[in-house]
């Protein structure tokens, strides 16, 4: 049995992880493996966080295995184990379609810079100085840069290279031009690095690999238990009050996201002015409607790329992107070979999405708008896949408020919070001592490799601080 019912769990810990995201399960294994006794409790019936699947119909749609670096084959290697590792598959077959350019890509380093230099007459010194510029950028530069001025100093006026470099990145997280060019240009040089990658067998596979070796290791693992309140005694923390029982620990990581933690888990009242006032400035991204299209078994269709970039509107604006009648959506297309146990083609149409726009609606609004969502990617997916229509035996959408319902995030922010949050989460354990946070934040520690290797990250701070 890998899950402890909740009236089943010990009074005590060394450390609880709140919630099961990429983040939450990385750090709470490093720990196990560590030694520490460690209780992972998940409001949700699964674990995985964003990292989830659903099934409907027969089909198995995943939410958030779109593509993620190459990196990722190195961190599950040292941080999971060889099995998981071995998983993972290039996708090598990126298109990008508007009204600037169609083109199709492996998206690497190499085919960038023979794009940008033979499709965009872009001269190859350029091209050059620019890679190894987003290349050197790290965690401690400057920031005060914005990638809208990076990309004008290398490609003044040219509105259709800004939107071949940024629109796949907003795309996934939301980033716009007037951000630190640093967040950018980290994520951007992970992609470079190798390409796009997948992990083969699907999300459902990936974490039920992952719930074994967590139980290997012995993680006590509680779904459907959420957390209430930290215990909080002298400045400290001492516990969580999950349900209304009270369970101590020496640490606690939180893996619910940091606007969360600090003002519904912990609250205002525990940290200091100074604290608080950078707190308030952090933003959170914005979040996600999803289309998900099943196709009927025995039917099939030919091969039109594993991610497509597609927009009808003129220019990149992430503005654009956000509206709710947004003309630009990312399609990820499932073929049997991502489960090749289990071999079926669906497709998921993404697009960004504005929390607020969505809890403005009635019940009968809220119905409609998400009937004119899966109409309009209907009408879209029907440009690459003619006939799509009549092969579909399932279709459902998803908006910023199931998000918010399954993960509880914040106005339902599919990666975290921008760059500010990031300092937010590092420092927290400074007013708080023995509280952690792992999870999305200021962007570079977001997406699947990002949340991972932050869980790493938290992980040696809190096993430094058990046995200071
Ligand atoms: C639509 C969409 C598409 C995406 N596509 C990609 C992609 O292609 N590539 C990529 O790399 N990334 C992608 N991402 C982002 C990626 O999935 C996330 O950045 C990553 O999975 C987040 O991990 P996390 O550790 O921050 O935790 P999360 O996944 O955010 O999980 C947090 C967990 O904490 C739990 N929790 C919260 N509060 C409590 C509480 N009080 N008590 C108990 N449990 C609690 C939640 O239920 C949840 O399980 C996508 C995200 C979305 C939404």
């Amino acid at each position: 049995m890998s899950f402890t019912p909740l009236k089943n769990l010990k009074s005590s810990y060394d450390t609880i992880v709140i919630g099961s995201g990429l983040g939450g399960l990385t750090c709470a294994n490093r720990l196990a493996r560590a030694g520490h006794s460690i209780l992972l409790l998940e409001h949700h019936t699964k674990l995985g966080g964003l990292a989830t699947w659903f099934k409907r119909k027969g089909h198995v749609f995943d939410v958030s295995l779109h593509g993620f670096p190459y990196g990722m084959v190195k961190t599950c290697k040292k941080y999971w184990n060889k099995a998981i590792k071995d998983s993972i598959v290039q996708l090598d077959n990126i298109v990008f379609d508007n009204p600037q350019f169609s083109l199709k890509t492996s998206f690497d380093k190499e085919d960038f810079v023979k794009i940008l230099n033979q499709k965009f007459q872009i001269e190859m010194s350029v091209v050059d100085e620019f890679f190894a510029t987003v290349n050197k950028m790290n965690f401690y530069d400057d920031q005060s840069m914005t990638t809208r001025e990076l990309f004008e100093k290398f490609f003044p006026g040219r509105s259709d290279v800004h939107r071949l470099l940024l629109e796949p990145i907003t795309y996934a997280n939301g980033s716009t031009l007037d951000e630190p060019a640093i967040t950018y240009g980290i994520v951007f040089s992970n992609f470079m690095n190798r390409g796009v990658y997948t992990f083969e067998g699907g999300t459902d596979k990936l974490i039920h690999m992952m719930q074994d070796e967590l139980v290997a290791n012995g993680v006590t693992i509680c779904t459907k238990a959420r957390v209430n309140r930290l215990i909080i005694e002298k400045d400290r923390i001492t516990g969580v009050i999950v349900g209304n029982k009270k369970i101590h620990a020496k640490s606690v990581v939180s893996n619910s996201g940091i606007t969360n933690t600090v003002t519904n888990l912990a609250g205002r009242e525990h940290f200091s002015p100074d604290y608080l006032e950078r707190f308030d400035a952090v933003k959170v991204n914005n979040s996600s409607c999803q289309v998900y299209f099943g196709v009927k078994q025995g039917e099939r269709f030919d091969d039109v790329g594993d991610l497509l970039f597609t927009s009808t509107a003129k220019q990149f604006s992430s503005e654009e992107m956000l509206d709710m009648q947004t003309k630009s959506r990312t399609f990820s297309i499932y073929y049997p070979k991502t489960r090749p146990e289990k071999p079926d083609y669906t497709v998921v149409a993404s697009m960004n999405g504005n929390y607020d726009d969505w809890m403005r609606l009635d019940d009968t609004e809220y119905e409609k708008a998400k009937v004119d969502m899966i109409e309009r990617s209907y009408n879209d997916l029907e440009r690459y896949i003619p006939g799509i229509r009549e092969k579909v035996d399932w279709v459902e959408a998803a908006t910023p408020r199931t998000f918010n319902r399954y993960t509880l995030h914040t106005k339902g922010t599919s990666f975290g919070t921008k760059f500010e949050g990031l300092e937010i989460s590092r420092s927290i354990y400074k007013e708080l001592p023995g509280l952690f946070h792992v999870g999305s934040v200021g962007i570079i520690m977001s997406g699947w490799l990002g949340a991972i290797n932050y869980g790493v990250i938290v992980a040696n701070d809190v096993d430094g601080y058990l046995r200071s």
